[in-house]
């Protein structure tokens, strides 16, 4: 007989992950389906120093290994295969994968939303050495060294703000001369002594041997480059690219409730405008994407589908 079952969990960063622990802890016939690396973005992070009770050996990976080793120990499986298709109406789901077809009663739509790249040489090489999509995760790092935050929107006003508590100077690069951030936001960063404004100005090139060591910008209106090298003491600096990030959605697209920039709208209760369809974490429309945030949408979808699939 065709096996079903009760919950498919898509996607493994810790909104998956603390789905899959819920839904296998509630004895639910669990599958959670990766793509390529467990974990998602937390496991580009080095430190996770604000998830509660991540003290010692709060690397992303370390997390990553703990939630998934406790999801499998209540029962939780994992499969790693791509997601190419799915099929959501209806009381049982269909999950079209490229090693096959899987079915459940539920869904819980975890795939996450990725930093949009700034796509020049360099960036991906450093990312991590100099280089990172996380403020809250990272500014630490660069506690009294020169930081540059790429983007004019209010995650890369706002975040250049946060890193202004860490850093000796942050330097705002921009596109345009004006910011898109919203004028309560500009107000505070225009007062805020350790801030400046690069404008006009994109990145053309990250360059550094294991460790971030220059940045060439390009002026939009010249065409002209500059290079900014490490000071001398301090050996490197922070490069943040605020530049808008990407919901991993397209897959659902015109399946699931979503908003213009391709978030899925839930309710409080992790619940999509499609019965027995979920989802939680970074994917979904929500003010804070964080790994807590992410865990506990994981949670409340869990038991909601366990909800769920009890009243069929
Ligand atoms: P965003 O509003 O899309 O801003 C992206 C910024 O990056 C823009 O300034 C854009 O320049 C610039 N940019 C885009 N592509 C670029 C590229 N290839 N090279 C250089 N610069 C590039 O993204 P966001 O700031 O992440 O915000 C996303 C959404 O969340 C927005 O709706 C925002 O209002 C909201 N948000 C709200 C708050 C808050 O209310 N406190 C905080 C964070 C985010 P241009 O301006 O020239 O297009």
């Amino acid at each position: 007989m065709e096996n079903i079952y009760d919950v498919i969990i898509i996607g493994a960063g810790p909104a998956g992950l603390s789905s899959g622990l819920y839904a296998s802890r509630a004895k639910l016939n669990t599958l959670i389906l990766e793509k390529d690396k467990t974990g998602g973005q937390i496991v580009t992070t080095d430190e996770v120093a604000n998830y509660p009770g991540s003290i010692e050996d709060a690397t992303g990976p370390a997390i990553v290994a703990r939630m998934v080793q406790q999801a499998e120990e209540f029962g939780a499986v994992r499969k790693k295969d791509t997601v190419l298709d799915v099929d959501l109406e209806g009381a049982i789901k269909t999950v079209k994968c490229l090693n096959g077809e899987y079915k459940a009663k539920a869904v819980i739509i975890a795939s996450g939303a990725k930093p949009k790249k700034i796509g020049c040489p360099g960036e991906v090489e450093l990312t991590g050495k100099g280089v990172s999509y996380c403020a809250t995760c990272d500014a630490d790092f660069f506690t009294d060294f020169e930081v540059f935050v790429i983007g004019g929107g209010d995650s890369a006003v706002e975040e250049a703000m946060y890193l202004t508590k860490f850093a000796r100077k942050v330097t705002v690069v921009h596109r345009r001369d004006e910011l898109r951030a919203a004028k309560s936001i500009q107000d505070k960063a225009f007062a805020n002594e350790k801030m400046d404004f690069l404008w006009n100005s994109t990145v053309d090139e990250i360059k550094g041997n294991g460790i971030v060591e220059s940045i060439v910008f390009k002026d939009m209106k010249t065409g002209e480059t500059t290079e900014f090298n490490a000071p001398e003491e301090d050996g490197t600096f922070g490069i943040f690219p605020f530049i808008g990030y990407e919901p991993l959605s397209h897959l659902f697209q015109g399946k699931v409730g979503m908003d213009q920039g391709g978030y899925i709208k839930t309710d409080d209760d992790m619940k999509t405008d499609i019965n027995g369809v979920f989802a939680a974490g970074d994917i979904r429309v929500k003010s804070l994407r964080q790994v807590i945030t992410a865990a506990a949408d994981g949670a409340i979808a869990a038991v909601q589908a366990e909800r769920y699939i009890d009243q069929l």
